[in-house]
């Protein structure tokens, strides 16, 4: 059983797909740590992919494929995976379709201004990467972290200009996406998240449901 989550930065989807992985011992495969991996291993492809990543264009499509062929190979067949990041574009989708049979589409949707409140509010821990939210999820001493007594920092693409841009190529990205799978005969499972405070959680409860309904919970 394979799935392809989609969501926009800061929906919660990384989360989203945690807690599938949790509930159902489905892999993740995140194309962007793949990719990140990648960059950090000292070959003819590591250079171009850095520059890509740093200037954060598309890593062209054959090298995005090899590694991904490569990560889903090592995935024993019966145990299925979640795809976060991939695929990106309609081209890309059409190659997925070559390599691996794809079970059910998720969608995680969240209003724009949810986005923005939970993003310019988020705080990262320098040292361990915990995350924080100033207006629900407060560290107990302002600017430390709860876990280590690391230093909280603001990434510098959560501002509300970024962040709309973000937003903004997200769309033009996946809305053509979306609307590709919705055509095809593939289970197809928006969960929508209406207030600021609902946490990620609340994604995972709904589409575990669904995939038990759907008598799909086979990963
Ligand atoms: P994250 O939010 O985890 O940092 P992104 O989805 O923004 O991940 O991806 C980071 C970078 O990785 C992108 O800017 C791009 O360079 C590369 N990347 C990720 N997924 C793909 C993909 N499907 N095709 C090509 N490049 C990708």
């Amino acid at each position: 059983m394979n799935a392809i989550i989609f969501g926009a930065p800061g929906s919660g989807k990384g989360t989203c797909s945690a807690g599938l992985k949790e509930n159902l011992g489905v892999n993740v495969v995140s194309m962007s740590d793949t990719l990140r991996l990648a960059a950090n291993q000292e070959t003819s492809l590591s250079q171009t992919i850095r520059s890509c990543m740093q200037a954060g264009s598309l890593v062209p499509d054959e090298i995005v494929l090899k590694f991904l062929k490569k990560r889903l190979s090592e995935i024993p067949e019966e145990n299925g995976f979640i795809l976060d990041g991939f695929p990106r574009n309609l081209t890309q989708a059409k190659k997925l379709e070559k390599i691996s049979q794809i079970d059910l589409v998720l969608e995680v949707e969240v209003p724009d201004w949810i986005i923005i409140e939970r993003l310019s509010s988020r705080r990262i821990c320098k040292t361990c990467g915990a995350i924080y939210n100033l207006q629900f999820l407060k560290p107990m001493v302002e600017d430390v972290c709860d876990e280590d007594g690391g230093l909280l920092y603001q990434r510098p693409d959560d501002n509300p200009t970024v962040i709309n841009r973000r937003l903004e190529l997200y769309e033009r990205e996946t809305i053509p996406l979306l609307r590709y799978y919705q055509t095809r005969k593939v289970p197809f499972i928006t969960y929508t998240c209406k207030t600021l405070a609902t946490p990620a959680e609340r994604a995972v409860e709904y589409f575990v449901n669904y995939i038990r309904k759907l008598n799909l919970a086979d990963f």
